[in-house]
């Protein structure tokens, strides 16, 4: 069989929305609620007895025009945002995807599929179907058509799809929460069994009945002005049929790992995850930084956040020392993703780009910065130099995540272990690579105990990954990421 060349899927931003009118305004405005989650590239699907598809390159507002907008009828629909990784140019295997048979199904995912090459190798031998595209969403969409085929379409019951689910689910290794809208039957959405990706579900009252959302985030249900109903937990899938009634069933239900990296980088600080506030988690985490900072004697004379996302961390740290909280470094919001550029020195120059030092805030004072994570270290390498050129007398880089450690195989784009700055090194390692005059990191006993009683996937800062990842997979994705880098 061909080898196709795959990208690994990554972290997105969906929203799936059962109406009982013309969906399309709402699923852009959605969109852009979980812009965040995705800048690359953006796609809707909406249904009205036909498919309707519009998927573009680039921001929602630069895909969707009034035109578009026209052209998406229906009541029910998708919507999905892409995170750019490295070497990701086309809109081929943009989202969402759909098939016209056994059933008309349309689907959008968010995560990573970990089992892809042996999955859609079994795909091909025992039902015949070539996924040849490089995408997770296509391969999870034909697992779970080639279930549905089994089965007697006639008489299709809501028990047959949850069944379909199961074994969907036993196929499929890794990190998943996917909508699926089925033509003229539902929309339906299940999750991974460890629950490592957000979904949840929400409903809005109309005079012509209820309404309902599904969306990686909250933010999305509330700017859409759904009440959240509850999260689509480890395993579980729902299901709302063409009479709107909802169904919910407890599917393949492991462990739950929920993904801790959405807490301290990826999702919007009002969105309300299992139940918790991100922003609340962000002052929480930030406050037990100040025990580290204390621990390693350090007596900063004013915190300073990364902006945007070192924000809370750094507020709340300064509260807890009882030190100013200043902002040290303008950002330019109008730039590019730095993160994913190709290599060390564009990164850096686009650190450089983005953050501007504030010059008065700085002069002859000791600096405690506050990032909420250090990846490759190329940020906070660019940083020390930039707070020490506007007069920093010292410089602490301070992390709210605990050293990364592992490359996320659940779709948090992260790079790999030998680009990861603390993947085998000490902290005064990385301290004297990035030029600081010290380094502090959250410790993992103290992340894990802020969450004791919600179990979390902290594969990169531990290296235990809920799904078991052996050598193979990891040396798998290495090998992806050079292909993508190429
Ligand atoms: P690095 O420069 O590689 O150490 O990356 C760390 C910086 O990138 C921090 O400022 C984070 O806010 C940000 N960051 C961390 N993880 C990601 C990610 N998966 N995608 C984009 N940015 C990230």
């Amino acid at each position: 069989m061909r080898r196709v060349g795959r990208r690994e899927g990554i972290v997105c931003g969906i929203l799936g929305i059962w109406g009982r009118s013309e969906v399309a305004a709402d699923l852009m405005l959605g969109l852009t609620t979980l812009q965040h989650r995705g800048q690359d590239a953006a796609g809707a699907l909406t249904f009205d007895g036909a498919f309707h598809v519009k998927i573009g390159r680039g921001l929602v507002s630069r895909v969707f025009e009034d035109r578009h907008l026209e052209r998406l009828r229906g009541t029910w629909g998708l919507g999905h945002v892409r995170y750019a990784t490295m070497g990701s140019t086309d809109v081929e295997d943009a989202q969402p995807v759909h098939v016209n048979y056994p059933y008309g199904l349309a689907m959008v995912h968010n995560g990573n599929v970990v089992n892809f090459a042996e999955l859609r190798e079994r795909l091909y031998t025992e039902h015949h179907r070539l996924v040849d595209t490089s995408n997770d969403v296509a391969l999870i969409l034909y697992a779970f058509a080639a279930e549905l085929e089994r089965r007697d379409l006639r008489s299709l019951t809501v028990d047959d799809l949850f069944s379909c689910v199961d074994a969907t689910q036993r196929a499929i290794h890794g990190a998943y929460a996917v909508i699926c809208l089925i033509a003229g039957r539902g929309l339906l959405a299940f999750s991974d069994p460890h629950g490592i990706r957000p979904l949840a579900l929400g409903v809005r009252e109309t005079p012509a009945g209820p309404e309902y959302a599904l969306a990686s985030e909250t933010t999305c249900l509330d700017y859409l002005g759904f009440r959240l109903e509850g999260d689509v937990s480890a395993g579980e899938a729902v299901f709302i049929d063409a009479g709107g009634a909802v169904h919910r069933h407890r599917g393949l239900r492991q462990k739950p790992a929920f993904c801790v990296f959405e807490y301290i980088y990826f999702a919007r600080e009002d969105s309300v995850l299992r139940g918790r506030v991100v922003a609340a988690e962000r002052e929480r985490m930030g406050r037990a930084l100040a025990d580290a900072v204390r621990r390693a004697g350090l007596r900063p004379d004013v915190v300073i956040d990364v902006p945007a996302s070192g924000f809370l961390f750094a507020a709340s740290l300064a509260e807890a020392l009882g030190v100013p909280f200043r902002r040290g470094l303008a950002k330019n919001h109008h730039i590019g993703r730095s993160f994913i550029l190709p290599t060390d020195e564009e990164r850096q120059r686009m650190v450089r780009l983005k953050l501007n030092p504030i010059r008065g805030i700085l002069e002859g004072r000791r600096v405690a910065v506050v990032d909420d994570s250090i990846v490759r270290g190329t940020t906070s390498r660019r940083l020390v130099e930039l707070l020490r050129s506007a007069g920093a007398k010292e410089v602490y880089v301070v992390s709210a995540a605990p050293p990364v450690v592992s490359p996320c195989v659940y779709g948090i784009d992260m790079s790999t272990t030998g680009e990861i700055i603390a993947a085998n090194r000490t902290v005064d390692d990385v301290c004297r690579m990035i030029g600081a005059d010290a380094v502090v990191y959250q410790e993992l006993s103290i992340l894990r105990a802020l969450y004791g009683d919600l179990p979390c996937c902290d594969a990169c800062f531990s290296g235990e990954y809920p799904t078991g990842v052996d050598r193979d997979a990891l040396e798998g994705i290495r090998r992806e990421k050079e292909d993508a880098g190429r």
